[in-house]
Order: structure tokens, then sequence, then C-alpha cells
């Protein structure tokens, strides 16, 4: 059997805390163990540091993205084996493991050519200079430097790949090192791609390391330089933001978490429609994807009163044709989920939705006697109230609502009882009601996604994170913000202003 390590300071050694084995979620079959080790954070933490840190900011933002872009190049030349590497320990199928292997791909595509259109700079600019006082010498600045500390990455189980180098991507560039912490239970996937760069020697000694296991009291190490990352359930991002020295040292966090997210369906839209087609595939594919185990899938379907009956048997309809089984299968369209514990949570999740709503296909029943099966689940609340579990309860598996609203204000004031979400999408071709819509849950949201029929061949669907638009939500979702292009930097960097003599300004900031 596999044994997952770290590596830290520079060596791969036996990953950190209780031993535990990893497994297929199809069939149950071992895979992997990982754990049982004695490890020296505070050796790894000081090595990243020192080694790592001062590595990179050597460099420039133009060949840190060269760097990014070798590292993006020797993923994609060892594509099929992390495709399936990801189908075996993630039980997803291929198309859903070109999602999380080809995203992680890409994203650290997109960062190294964003490092490259920077240029030969060590720091960004933020805004223009502008004169300061009377003096026409005195100007004044601001401007983004890398910060000396580590970035520490503790991500979810439901994306081994995108989740470690969508962050790694941007505290890279940004010139910060990381030490990364996949979720056990599907971490087999990230120590693949962890052992390829490592024997690839793209990246500078210290840069990247990476934690097997658990953390340890690596958390209680860091300090007002260091960042943590956190992606995963609330209840452990507000574990980890209330750490004590997180608190004590005032250690810049971004927690991306639950969110209930929503699909608004208008009044204007006919079911012959493209809109009403791109709203259906959309749900579908949300519910489906992944086994629905996407922090960004839709839980929460609104639609008209008069459309409840029309959408639910359009959606049953498609969801007829998912194949739920082993994903090693060419047939099989939807896999498990992830674990045993996933299971009996999206089980029971579904057996509290039903408190408040009908099921009317699918169900909490056991699907097979081995493997970590769940039926795409569709319920149907006909009077939902925001105190409702619905609103409240997110089950991470293939499972939707849909309910009816009155007007726009009641399809906003419903999505906003999510408690502020990553992604929501409205689908309407009724510029007014979008309006409404949008105006109404932009506040409480990372993202608002608009199906029309402008778009409906060629959209990219609300579930797919892309690395140009930012990432994470208010309230429920974390409060977080990754991603965005040139945004996602500003986490791994500290803003400094300056002032002094204009023309060294501008030379400081490579704008002469
Ligand atoms: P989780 O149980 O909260 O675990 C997340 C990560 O935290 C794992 O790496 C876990 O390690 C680690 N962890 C748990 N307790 C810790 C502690 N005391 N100290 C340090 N690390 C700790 O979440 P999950 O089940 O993996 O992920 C599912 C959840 O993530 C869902 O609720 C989903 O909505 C959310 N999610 C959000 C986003 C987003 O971008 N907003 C993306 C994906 C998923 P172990 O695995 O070793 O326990």
């Amino acid at each position: 059997m596999i044994e997952l390590k770290s590596h830290l300071a520079g060596n791969w050694t036996p990953g950190y805390g209780k031993p535990t084995t990893l497994v297929n979620p199809a069939t149950e079959a071992e895979l992997a163990k990982v754990g049982g080790g004695e490890t020296d954070f505070a050796a790894a933490r000081a090595y990243a540091r020192d080694i790592g840190g001062p590595g990179l900011r050597a460099m420039t933002f133009k060949q840190r993205g060269e760097m990014l872009k070798a590292t993006s190049r020797a993923l994609h030349q060892k594509r099929d084996a992390l495709l399936d590497c990801a189908i075996e320990s993630g039980g997803v199928t291929r198309s859903d493991a070109k999602f999380d292997v080809d995203g992680a791909i890409g994203t650290l595509a997109f960062y190294g050519e964003l490092g490259e259109k920077i240029g030969d700079v060590k720091m960004l600019d933020d805004g223009e200079p502008f004169q300061l006082a009377r003096s026409p010498r005195l100007f004044g600045a601001h401007a983004r430097v890398s910060r000396l500390g580590v970035a520490v990455h503790v991500n979810a189980f439901n994306f081994p790949a995108w989740g470690l180098a969508e962050k790694a991507a941007c505290a890279l560039l940004a010139g910060m090192p990381v030490i990364s912490k996949p979720a056990t239970s599907t971490a087999l996937l990230s120590f693949r791609i962890m052992e390829l760069l490592v024997g690839e020697k793209i990246l500078p000694e210290g840069a990247l390391s990476f934690v097997a296991g658990s953390t340890g009291n690596l958390l209680e190490l860091l300090d007002g330089q260091d960042v943590l990352a956190f992606t995963g359930s609330s209840s452990t991002g507000a574990t980890l933001r209330g750490g004590k020295s997180v608190v004590a040292h005032n250690v810049r966090v971004n927690v991306e978490a639950d969110s209930l997210n929503a699909a608004v369906l208008g009044p204007d839209v006919d079911a012959s429609s493209d809109t009403f087609n791109l709203f259906v595939s959309d749900v579908v594919r949300d519910m489906t994807q992944k086994t629905g185990q996407k922090c960004t899938a839709i839980r929460r379907v609104y639609v008209p009163k008069d459309r409840v009956a029309i959408v639910i048997d359009a959606l049953k309809e498609r969801l007829a044709l998912v194949k739920v089984g082993d994903p090693a299968k060419e047939e099989t369209t939807m896999g498990p989920v992830a674990t045993a514990q996933q299971l009996r949570d999206v089980r029971a999740g579904i057996d509290k939705l039903a408190t408040c709503a009908r099921v009317v296909l699918g169900g909490s029943a056991p699907v097979s006697d081995k493997g970590f099966f769940v039926a795409p689940t569709l319920l149907v609340g006909e009077n939902p109230k925001p105190s409702d579990p619905v609103h409240n309860h997110e089950v991470f598996g293939p499972c939707a609502t849909v309910m009816p609203y009155e007007n726009p204000d009641d399809a906003a004031r419903l999505v906003r009882a999510g408690g502020g979400g990553l992604v929501s999408s409205v689908y309407s071709d009724d510029r007014d009601f979008i309006q409404s819509v949008v105006l109404g849950i932009a506040p409480s949201h990372g993202r608002v996604t608009i199906g029309s029929a402008k778009i409906a061949g060629q959209a990219v669907p609300p579930g797919t994170v892309m690395p140009s638009l930012i990432h994470g939500g208010p309230g429920r979702a974390g409060g977080g913000e990754e991603l965005g292009g040139e945004r996602g930097l500003a986490f791994y960097m500290h803003r400094v202003a300056l002032q002094g003599d204009r023309a060294l300004l501008e030379a400081l900031l490579g704008k002469r």
C-alpha cells in the first residue's frame, strides 16, 4: 500500500497524526495510508520562511510567472496519470476528474501569464503616484510588497488538485512560500502532484511544502507575517480563525466555507426557450457533477409559483438519465460521495430537508451494499420560510430543493436567507427582473451569474470558478475572497504607503 508522506524542510517524512487508511469510495478497496510519524513543524516553517521566502522574493513577477507556467506544463504532461488517480481515490468520473485536474493546470497557467504581464518588477503599484503637497516634487503612492512569512493552506476534500493549485498559484506569484495541507480522505491526488513537482525541481528550494495528515502545532507557530488560507466547513473555519496564535498575532486569515447557492428562474422564461434549457442544464450539472460535492453547487432553486410542476418534470426527466456507479466504468455519469462519513452526512441532511420539503426523486435510502453511493435527490418545498433547514443546512451531495417565490423581492429575500453565499444565478431575459434580483442578492454573494438567451450556448456554468473572477462570499460562505486575477495576490502582499521624491518613487515602482 502507498504511504503518503509530508515534504517538509526539503525532505520526505512520514505524515503526522492519527494513522488513517484511504479507500476507493466506489469499492472501499484500501489504497494508501497516512499518519503516525513525528514532525518538527517549527523547523518546517522556518525552512519555508528562511529558504523558500528569500528564493521567491529574489525573483521578479515575470520570473515567478514563468515558474508557474512550467508547473502547469509539468502537470499537463502527467495529466492522464493524475486523472486515473483522481478517479480511483476520489470516486469521481473522468469528466469530474478533469474539472479538478484541468482546473489546477489552467489556474497555474493563468497566474503564470499574469506574472509575465506584470513584468520584471518586485513590488506592485496600488494606484498611480500623486502629488502630496504644494511641491510638485513631493509625491505619495501606495505599493504592495511580498509578506515575509509563510502561507499555510488548509484545503477541503472535494478539490485535491485545484484546491492545492489555485491557492499556491496566488501565493507563489505574490512571492510567499507555501505549506499546503490537503484534506486527508482524498490526499492521494495532492500527494501525486507534490511528488511530481518535487521531482521536476521547478520551484525554488522551500517554496512549496506539503503536510500529509494533520497540521500538529503548525498553526500555533504562526505570526504577523504569516497567512492562513482555509477551505472547508464553517465550523472548522471558525475554529482555525479563533486559534490562539492566529488571534494573538493578528494572522491574516481567509476562509472559504459552506454555501447554499441558489438559482432563480424569471417569470418571463418560457419552458421552450434557450434560457430555460440553460437553467435546467445548470441545475442538473450542479447536482450531479462531482456528485454534488462542489462548494458552488446549486442547492436551492426558486421558480415562479405557476412553474413549479414544469420545472420538477424537466429536472426529473434529465436526472433520470444519470447513471450512478463505479466511475471506473465508462457508462457511469455520477460516482459515489468521497467517504463513509460524507455518505452518513448526506443521508442525514436529506432527512433534515425532508422536514420542510417533500422528496420527489431519490432520497436518503442506501443505493448499494459497497461504496458510498447516494441517488440524485430532488425535493420540493411548497411554502418556504427563511428559518427552514433548506436555508441553513448544506447537504454536500447530489441534492437540490425547488421552491416557489411570489415576486422579485420575495425571490431575493429567500436567496438571502442562505446567510451569504459563494454564487447564485438568475435566469431571465427581462432586464427589470434581473436588475431587481441582482441588486437584492449581490450584497450577500461573492459572484452572481446571469443566464440569458444571448449567452445560452456559451455560458460558463455558475459552479465553475474562473481564475479571473473572485471566489468567496460573505457570511456563511466564510467572508473570504480568492482569485480574481491580480486581486488574488493582495492577501499575500502587504500594502505600504510611500512618500518622497517623485522621480525616486516612480523608479521604485517601475514607472520609469
Ligand atoms: P472540513 O472537515 O472542515 O476539513 C477541511 C480541512 O480542514 C481538511 O484539510 C481538514 O483536515 C482540516 N482540518 C479539520 N480540522 C482541523 C484542525 N483542527 N486544524 C487544522 N486543520 C483541520 O471540510 P471538508 O469536509 O474537507 O470539506 C467540505 C466542506 O468544505 C463543505 O462544507 C464545502 O462547502 C466546503 N468547501 C468550500 C469551498 C469554498 O471555496 N468556499 C470549497 C470546497 C469546499 P483532515 O481532512 O485531515 O481532517
